[in-house]
């Protein structure tokens, strides 16, 4: 037999089992007919990217399941690959431009793409090479990139669908822009914030009397662009006055008083101004009212030329300029403190500014529909299940998806204008020619928002081609989808959109369940970020504790849907775990002959075998229960039980007396042995890969490797209940035997005799062995009733134990041994008293402190009643 190093060092397995994987082709799912698919595909992480804890949790969440689903039968298909990334990406290109001292206009498009594809070529591998220390047993034959030419076909197949179905429309629309990032940002993408502002009271004068209308405002820089100021409808106080004219202070342009539901009677003064151009419920008021757009605002923000006074400062600096000069004009009322919700870039920081321009569209109403019936019918299911309230949420509330963003990195709208003639063409082409002109026409220079991309990820992966194509025959065996893992944090974002995306396209929802997971926090419950420094990087926990540290850490902390905590210390125990499978490893293998031939159980099972093999039959049972209701969490934690306390802490003990003897009782507990580790392993195997693959590659040493074996599942030829139930009452009173010994301080060294009161005097009688080795007895004796007034006790239910104290303990030594205690006990005791019978103390100390000596007090003399008790029982 081959044996074991002494340690387990993870660094010399991981990479080299990997290749072993690799080298066979074992990743690769093949069309089986004979075989039911499992696809997952995964969440494609930023090309920009690298392995975070987040990244290491979900692709975990998504092995085990891959691995298990592979054990049990299925072509498992785990498809992977990553996002272009639009804005995260071209920011990232546009920074180290920067440091050259250059912009990517100085560039051009197409030198600018040049750069991005550089980049994306030199760092797209290096998150591929980070999820491969992981373990992750993706495809990667299948690898996929949402820009590659497949993804990028069917994003043009979608665009061009939806536009000939009227889906996908081109409108002026109020859109949230970044003036940092100029471009625009979708509603998801806009993080509100509560920050103090103002509130300036500004009056604005009638242009045939000397009255005026006070009106307040948070935005005052924005009154250049006012072009009427509204009342409501109803509100007495004004009706008079709708549709006579007043003179803009500054600008001292006319703008009318229009009457509008939109406005709050007993809010303020109850009038408000209207600035079309820079205000979402502005914009549609204008719309009703027919009012002028005037945009005053430059794409990064800044004050435009037709007011040369403010022209070129920026917004906030405009800002402070126009109050001084409404002051100095008499037209400031007054000034108040108010806070209120500001929009910024999720991505930068920057206040989002609201800004009228024309943009695409994908009209969500008929879309959201379906998605929302298609969860409601249980074609997909949310795991919790109390996601699909999130869900629901987003998609009752939906408005239109603005998709157009003006940036480069992306895929370009596939729409041509021609200059001349104002003609739009939508086309898959890469070129167009004007139909009514006959002229070459401009193709559309915006981008479409990366999630459009990410939208189609289940099929474009999968090789769906639109109308255009037979579809692949990938996507007739492997589509739909099955488990979709990702965070809470982008329902939205994401499966959202990959669900009507999918329903509208492939007729069929993408995946069955949507497992949600949570975000890794740190220990203290914070999340991880850059400013607070309190980030954990994966490869280096991997480089020190190994993959399947990490990996059983993060499967087993958490519940579905919950956030977890990141601990270092559950690594390490899970590092332990390793290597106490390790060892339970080597004590095996250093225990069989060299001729050792597996046959699998023996007849002879002896009632600790039968307790051993039942067990094990019922934990296969319970994982397989467990993994398919996607409790990775309660798996792992079963399976570790039962490795660290059944099998090394008690039957390794048990068979060690066998092993001793020798003869056929030692043949039968070594096939028991590696029966039982090989049923352990392939159990472990989705948790914890390498050891358990390292550990077969030895302890089978048949060529076969563990990845493809069948997962262990529950045998009703096996299910010994009697016999387990027997043997557990024997486990339970050598445990209690054991607590007894320990409470009063007794060595191992020191036997003692048991005497076993019980009904069950046959079982007990048969394991006389078993209490010698593990509870220190000289000699058992069994028997109906005992009567031992000088004795230790120990109970269970099904047996009391007593052993007699003369032999546990020295009598004399004891009794001086406790006086001793019984003296500090006192002193602790009479000290507290004091304490707490000292009226000053009492009425100076915090109530805490207070709470906290009585408690120490009430422990002092639970102690000395324990003292007392055991003085007494030694006579
Ligand atoms: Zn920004
Ligand atoms: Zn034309």
């Amino acid at each position: 037999m081959k044996e074991l190093p002494k340690t387990y060092d993870p660094r010399d397995v991981e990479s080299r089992i990997y290749d072993m994987w690799m080298d066979r082709g074992y990743f690769h799912a093949r069309r089986d007919p004979d075989k039911k698919p499992f696809t997952i595909v995964i969440p494609p992480p930023n090309v920009t990217g690298q392995l975070h804890l987040g990244h290491a949790f979900d692709e975990t969440i998504q092995d085990v399941l891959i691995r298990y689903k592979r054990m049990k039968g299925f072509s498992a298909l785990w498809v992977p690959g990553y996002d272009h990334a639009g804005i995260a990406t071209q920011i990232k290109v546009e920074e180290e431009l920067r440091k050259e001292g250059l912009t990517r206009y100085d560039l051009g498009r197409e030198k600018f793409l040049e750069r991005v594809w550089e980049w994306k070529n030199k760092y797209g591998s290096r998150i591929v090479e980070q999820l491969k220390t992981l373990g992750s047993s993706c495809d990667w034959d299948r690898e996929r990139f949402t820009m590659d030419e497949g993804c990028s076909k069917a994003v043009k197949e979608v665009f061009v669908k939806y536009y000939e179905k009227g889906l996908i429309y081109r409108g002026e629309r109020m859109v949230n822009w970044c003036p940092k990032c100029l471009t625009t940002l979708s509603d998801a993408e806009v993080n509100y914030e509560d920050q103090a502002g103002h509130f300036w009271h500004l009056r604005y004068k009638f242009k045939d009397s000397d009255e005026y209308l006070e009106l307040a405002t948070t935005r005052p820089e924005t009154l250049l662009g006012d072009t009427a100021v509204a009342v409501n409808p109803n509100d007495e106080r004004y009706q008079h006055l709708v549709g006579k004219m007043l003179i803009l202070p500054l600008v001292h342009r006319e703008i009318p008083v229009v009457a509008d539901d939109y406005v709050e009677m007993d809010f303020g003064t109850g009038v408000v101004k209207i600035t079309p151009a820079h205000d979402p419920n502005d914009f549609e008021v204008g719309k009703r009212h027919d009012l002028e757009v005037i945009n005053v605002f430059t794409d990064d923000a800044k004050i435009v030329a037709d007011y040369p006074k403010y022209a070129g400062m920026d917004r906030f600096e405009a800002r402070k300029a126009i109050v001084a000069d409404l002051e100095a004009e008499g037209a400031l009322v007054r000034v108040e403190d108010y806070s209120h919700n500001v929009g910024t870039c999720y991505r930068c920081g920057t206040t989002v500014e609201p800004k009228v321009s024309t943009q695409w569209f994908v009209k969500m109403a008929p879309l959201a529909q379906p998605a929302i019936d298609a969860v409601k019918n249980g074609q997909t299911k949310f795991v919790p299940e109390r996601f699909d309230k999130t869900y629901y949420h987003w998609l009752e509330n939906i408005r239109d998806w603005c998709i157009s963003r003006q940036i480069w990195w992306g895929h370009q709208i596939p729409a041509f204008y021609c200059d001349d003639c104002g003609e739009m063409v939508v086309t898959k082409e890469s070129s167009a020619v004007c139909p009514k002109c006959g002229k070459p026409m401009r193709q559309d220079s915006d981008t479409l928002d990366t999630w459009f991309s990410s939208a189609l990820w289940p099929f474009s992966t999968l090789g769906w081609t639109g109308n255009s194509d037979e579809p692949s025959e990938d996507f007739k065996y492997f589509y739909p989808t099955n488990t979709l893992v990702t965070g809470y944090d982008i329902i939205f974002f994401w499966v959202i959109r990959m669900m009507f995306s999918a329903l509208e396209n492939t007729d069929k929802v993408p995946f069955d369940t949507v497992l949600i997971h949570g975000l890794v926090r740190d220990a203290e419950g914070r999340k991880m970020s850059k400013s607070l420094g309190n980030g954990i990087d994966p490869l280096e926990v991997i480089d020190q504790y190994g993959a399947d540290a990490l990996r059983f850490m993060l499967a087993t902390g958490n519940a579905p849907g919950n956030d977890m905590r990141y601990i270092d210390d559950k690594v390490k125990a899970a590092r332990n775990f390793a290597n106490k499978l390790w060892n339970a490893s080597r004590f095996i293998m250093m225990n069989l002959p060299d001729d050792f031939q597996f046959t699998g159980l023996p007849a002879d099972l002896t009632l600790e075998d039968k307790w051993l093999v039942s067990k094990f039959n019922r934990l296969a049972k319970e994982v397989n229960q467990n993994l398919d209701a996607f409790e990775l969490g309660v798996a792992s934690t079963k399976i570790y039980d039962f490795i660290w306390d059944v099998f090394c802490d008690w039957y390794i003990e048990l068979t060690k007396p066998r092993i001793q003897a020798g003869g056929a009782s030692k043949a039968s507990a070594q096939q028991v042995l590696v029966w039982t580790m090989q049923g352990m392993l392939k159990l472990l195997h989705p948790f914890m890969p390498f050891i358990t693959e390292e550990i077969w590659q030895t302890l089978v040493g048949d060529g076969s490797m563990i990845m493809l074996q069948d997962y262990p599942v529950f045998d009703e030829s096996i299910d010994y209940d009697k016999e387990e139930a027997d043997f557990e009452k024997v486990v339970a009173a050598i445990k209690a035997v054991r607590n007894t010994r320990t409470e009063l301080n007794v060595p191992p060294s020191v036997k003692a005799k048991i005497c076993i009161e019980t009904a069950d005097k046959a079982l007990f009688e048969g394991v006389a062995l078993f209490f010698q080795k593990l509870a220190s007895a000289s000699e058992i004796e069994v028997g109906d009733s005992f009567d031992m007034p000088n004795a230790a006790s120990a109970v269970t239910h099904a047996a009391r134990m007593f052993i007699p104290m003369e032999q546990l303990v020295d009598k004399e030594k004891e009794l001086a041994r406790l006086k001793k205690e019984q003296d500090k006990a006192q002193k602790d005791i009479d000290f507290l008293s004091k304490k707490l019978s000292n009226e000053g103390f009492l009425a100076k100390a915090p109530a805490q402190l207070i709470d906290a000596e009585k408690a120490k007090l009430a422990k002092a003399q639970e102690k000395m009643d324990k003292i007392l008790a055991s003085m007494k029982a030694l006579g």
